[in-house]
């Protein structure tokens, strides 16, 4: 594929990201806490996160050492980042998660195995086939702000993600008010963490693919931050006021 119609293609999955945004701020996604009939056949929640997440990493892997472009060490970098974000997301949280007995319809799975697959695909394809970052882009500020991000954002998704597993005993299935680090600020910090991860990539990578990822990020997880705040207002009473969904002190 040549990279103009590669990057052609991109800015309709972009475009497809700002038509997704407003309509999912109008339907609640239907897994975790807002499971709900009528989006098929329901499979074991944990199964269901190694399935729908395995494209990302693996298409990426495919790509990474498939493509002919030149690997620098910054390549190696973000390559290693973004492994590592989904070894984990994919292979490891399904299996921390205290989930015991839930399920998720069948329609997620599959919607959120089609994102992984176009997204995992433009990263990989991005990194393997098309990109020819110098070695002195490690030195470049656009790399080393978009890592201090990325490092940032990761850091508050996993913190935030393990305060959440911690909340509950290995056979409980409940919800309780989540306490600490950025819950203080707002009532999702792992999905802020998660949208920061990316906006910091996109900076490391300066490229489209990268602004594709964050905005198909913001565009899944801002709507689902803002469900899960109105959820916890009405499910407790004495639900702390000042937090705010998931912009400390914005939204
Ligand atoms: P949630 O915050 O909805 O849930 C995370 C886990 O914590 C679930 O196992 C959930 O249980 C449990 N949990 C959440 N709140 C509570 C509470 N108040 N009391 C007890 N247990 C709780 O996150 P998501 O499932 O939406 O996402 C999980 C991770 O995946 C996040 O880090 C997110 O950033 C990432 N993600 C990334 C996406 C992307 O587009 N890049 C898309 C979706 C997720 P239960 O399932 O029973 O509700």
């Amino acid at each position: 594929m040549t990279e103009l119609l590669f990057h052609q293609l991109v800015i309709v999955w972009i475009c497809i990201a700002l038509v997704v945004f407003p309509l999912a701020l109008k339907v609640t996604a239907p897994y975790g806490r807002h499971v709900r009939k009528g989006w098929g056949p329901l499979i074991d929640n944990k199964w269901g996160w190694v399935i729908y997440e395995s494209p990302a990493p693996l298409l990426v892997l495919y790509f990474f050492f498939t493509g002919d472009a030149p690997k620098s060490n910054a390549v190696w970098i973000m390559f290693s980042l973004f492994m590592l974000h989904y070894m984990n997301r994919t292979f490891i949280f399904p299996f921390r998660i205290r989930t015991k007995g839930k399920k998720v319809p069948l329609g997620i799975v599959a919607s959120a195995f089609a994102f992984n697959l176009v997204n995992g695909s433009i990263i990989g394809y991005h990194l393997g086939y098309l990109q020819n970052y110098p070695d002195t882009w490690i030195n470049d500020p656009r790399f080393i702000i978009g890592l201090l991000i990325f490092v940032l954002g990761m850091r508050i998704n996993w913190q935030s993600d393990n305060t959440l597993i911690n909340l509950r005993d290995s056979d409980e299935t409940g919800y309780k008010i989540p306490y600490g680090g950025f819950f203080k600020y707002v009532s999702c910090p792992n999905l802020m963490g998660e949208i920061i991860e990316w906006i910091g990539f996109a900076i490391m990578l300066w490229a489209l693919p990268g602004l594709s990822f964050a905005i198909w990020t913001a565009a899944n997880l801002i709507p689902r931050a803002l469900d899960h705040h109105r959820w916890y207002q009405k499910t407790f009473e004495d639900y702390p006021t000042e937090r705010k969904a998931v912009i400390p002190r914005l939204l």
